[in-house]
């Protein structure tokens, strides 16, 4: 294997004229009609609002929330409507219609269909009221996230202590910084900004944007944004060194970009993905920690593709222990996994920090063992 220069990613340039003309009218016999719910839940028990639903799809286009899920379009076709390979199900060719004027997709592949909340059940596994639950968290997250993110990107170049922090952990290069929207939150400022924005003190506390007595509850950390959710890494060593706000992870981080690849290497932590990435491979994706949930499992399993588990090799085994474990999993799924041995006490962060360079790291890549 080596570095892979460019992307795997199989783009479908024809195929489309043996399909059926798509979205002839509003009423399509696969995306259901738009008088219908075409819901897993049985609507006559449901005390659900149809205007309360129509305000919540309004709110939050498909294109918008497919598009922050990982998916990315793979080709147009007319009046809105583009192809790319499902979310739903493992997809070789582009078979997910999306219409982004009537915000309806269809899969030619798995025969699924319907609006952002009916993606929502099927992309999260969960019934009707818990995807609404967890789409009215994310249109109310969502945007604040951004606003977050980028007052402390500002934060970042304005207090030393933050970039004598990245340069000790081997972050050198403004365009790392950039790909990762790194930022600083130095604490004590946060709530006057948002508040400024008209953000209210209760919907902050809610996000976990504040501690329960008002203060900011991200001080003196390392802040990297996540699909739905904040990275923090304390400087301070007296404080807890990782910090995230109420709810899940999410997915792979990065995984728009490595999913292309044939070959992918996972680490444990932001920093191992940071100087990865810096030394040039950008076939690289994190886990944030060692457990993945449902949805990173899934993601790992969405294509075949080598897997490098790059964990940490911790002295009491913890890290190695985690990705055997993994691997097992990875290859009852029919994965190819490989297990990538550090020199002991050695993640990949203080690999590269420590004087390790991307020929060696590759070197530890090719002896690595199933
Ligand atoms: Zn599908």
């Amino acid at each position: 294997m080596g570095i892979p220069a460019a992307s795997q990613r199989v783009l479908l340039g024809e195929g489309g004229s043996h399909r059926p003309t798509l979205f002839p009218s509003a009423h399509h016999r696969c995306l259901g009609s738009r008088r219908a719910l075409p819901y897993s839940a049985d609507r006559g028990k449901k005390s659900v609002n149809r205007q309360t639903l129509d305000d919540l799809k309004q709110q939050i286009p498909l294109m918008g929330y497919l598009q922050a899920h990982d998916w990315q379009p793979a080709r147009p076709l007319s009046r809105g409507r583009w192809m790319g390979l499902c979310p739903l199900h493992q997809d070789r060719k582009p078979s997910f219609l999306v219409d982004s004027n009537k915000d309806l997709f269809f899969c030619y592949g798995c025969g699924r269909g319907g609006d952002v909340i009916r993606f929502a059940e099927l992309y999260h596994q969960v019934k009707f009221s818990q995807a609404l639950t967890l789409l009215r968290q994310w249109r109310g997250a969502g945007p604040l996230l951004q606003e977050v993110a980028r007052f402390y990107r500002m934060q970042l170049h304005r207090h030393n202590e933050a970039i004598a922090y990245l340069y000790e952990r081997g972050i050198r290069s403004l365009e790392l910084v950039e790909h990762m929207r790194i930022g600083y939150a130095p604490g004590g400022c946060l709530r006057g900004w948002l508040s400024q924005l008209g953000h209210s003190s209760s919907t902050l506390r809610q996000a976990g944007l504040l501690t329960g007595m008002g203060y900011d509850a991200y001080v003196h950390r390392i802040v990297f944004p996540l699909e739905d959710n904040l990275y923090g890494r304390s400087l301070s060593p007296a404080a807890p060194p990782h910090r995230f706000l109420p709810g899940s992870k999410g997915g792979l981080y990065g995984w728009e970009y490595a999913r292309s690849y044939p070959e992918v290497i996972l680490v444990e932590g932001l920093f191992d993905y940071a100087v990865l990435w810096q030394a040039g491979f950008q076939n690289v994706t994190c886990s944030l920690g060692t457990h993945l949930n449902a949805h990173q499992f899934q993601q790992l399993c969405d294509g075949l593709r080598n897997v490098y588990v790059a964990f940490d090799a911790d002295p009491n085994g913890s890290g190695q222990q985690a990705a055997l474990g993994l691997s097992r999993r990875l290859r009852e799924r029919g994965i190819p996994v490989w297990q990538v041995c550090l020199p002991d006490g050695h993640d990949p962060n203080s690999f590269f920090v420590e004087g390790g360079d991307a020929r060696q790291f590759q070197s530890l890549l090719e002896a690595a063992h199933p």
